[in-house]
């Protein structure tokens, strides 16, 4: 691309941010270079409106900087992530607190050796954070540039020397941020509205955008899963997770080797990651395993998944049916 039709794009992108982009995110203004790096983590898997409406602010109340957050217990931080998902991320979020309550990195290099920081988040975290000149490329910048310049099946690393090209040093940060906005907003995995883009007359691949991003199909597994309520004196008998990505979080006891049909309470579905998940729930009088005896009423708002809350509800809408056959 020459320089000139470059610097015209460039200014295009920037002519369209101002109208179209949404400044008005609350992380998109944060002064505070910790803000943005929370918000980042949070968007890493979920959306913008789920982020903004119940986790981003209620997260920077309590943990209001990387000490509160790096001195908060992590069964705490759990639970300020409750029903967000990806649980490793909010421990990968608390563990970086504690390396750096002093000082927190500036540059790709060392933000690439905190726990849970690639390369999308290092390069976020210095342009939105502290509006250094880097690229960044996340999926939806990803399809816009590959679109954009006519590449068809672009690797990553591709992609990335793509966006430094096309990097607008002068204001590399409201550059970033129009480009995911594009990408978000206009230049859609399927059906972009080229109509709407500042790009269309000079859009390599508007004349067949999907030849220039496939969106990938995905391939759900799967799994049935079989957990056991078992309840005395107020409090239930739950398990501290030790692998995957439940990892530390509290979660109701396995019991698939030994769960009987006629003790089974309900059955929900549930998907997380690549999981499409039925979970049965079912009434155990008797717990073998050592166990952490844990208040029901005190499980509000504790460290548990968003599954294990659905099993609590399901639990306790037929706790009546229990009691009253008893
Ligand atoms: S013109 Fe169409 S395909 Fe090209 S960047 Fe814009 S929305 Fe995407």
């Amino acid at each position: 691309m020459q320089k000139s039709q470059r610097v015209q794009a460039q200014k295009q992108l920037l002519d369209w941010y101002e109208i179209h982009g949404r400044k008005d995110l609350p992380w998109r203004d944060a002064s505070d270079v910790y803000h943005v790096y929370v918000s980042e983590v949070m968007l890493q898997q979920t959306q913008v409106k789920r982020v903004l409406e119940e986790y981003y602010f209620q997260f920077l109340e309590k943990f209001p900087s990387f000490l509160a957050l790096a001195q908060a217990p992590l069964e705490e931080v759990f639970g300020m992530w409750s029903g967000l998902g990806y649980y490793r991320r909010a421990k990968n979020l608390h563990e970086s607190a504690k390396l750096c309550v002093d000082a927190f990195p500036r540059d790709l290099k060392s933000l690439q050796k905190l726990p849970g920081i690639g390369r999308y988040t290092a390069s976020a975290i210095c342009s939105f954070g502290y509006h250094q000149s880097v690229s960044v490329v996340d999926t939806n910048i990803a399809r816009v540039l590959a679109r954009f310049f006519g590449e068809e099946d672009a690797k990553e690393a591709h992609l990335w020397e793509l966006a430094d090209e096309f990097l607008n040093s002068s204001n590399p940060t409201s550059h970033n941020l129009a480009l995911m906005d594009l990408g978000a907003m206009v230049c859609l995995p399927k059906n972009p509205a080229c109509e709407k883009c500042p790009f269309v007359a000079s859009c390599q691949g508007s004349s067949e955008p999907d030849k220039y991003y496939k969106t990938q199909k995905k391939n759900y597994e799967n799994k049935k899963l079989h957990f056991g309520i078992c309840e005395r004196n107020g409090k239930i008998a739950m398990n501290r997770s030790g692998e995957g990505m439940y990892k530390d979080m509290l979660e109701l006891p396995n019991i698939a080797s030994t769960c009987q049909e006629e003790n089974l309470l309900g059955t929900f579905p549930h998907a997380v990651t690549k999981y499409r998940l039925e979970v049965n729930i079912y009434k155990v009088d008797f717990i073998a395993e050592d166990v952490l005896w844990i208040a029901l009423d005190s499980l509000h708002g504790a460290g548990i998944s968003s599954m294990t809350k659905k099993a609590l509800k399901l639990y306790n809408s037929v706790k009546p049916k229990l009691c009253s056959r008893n």
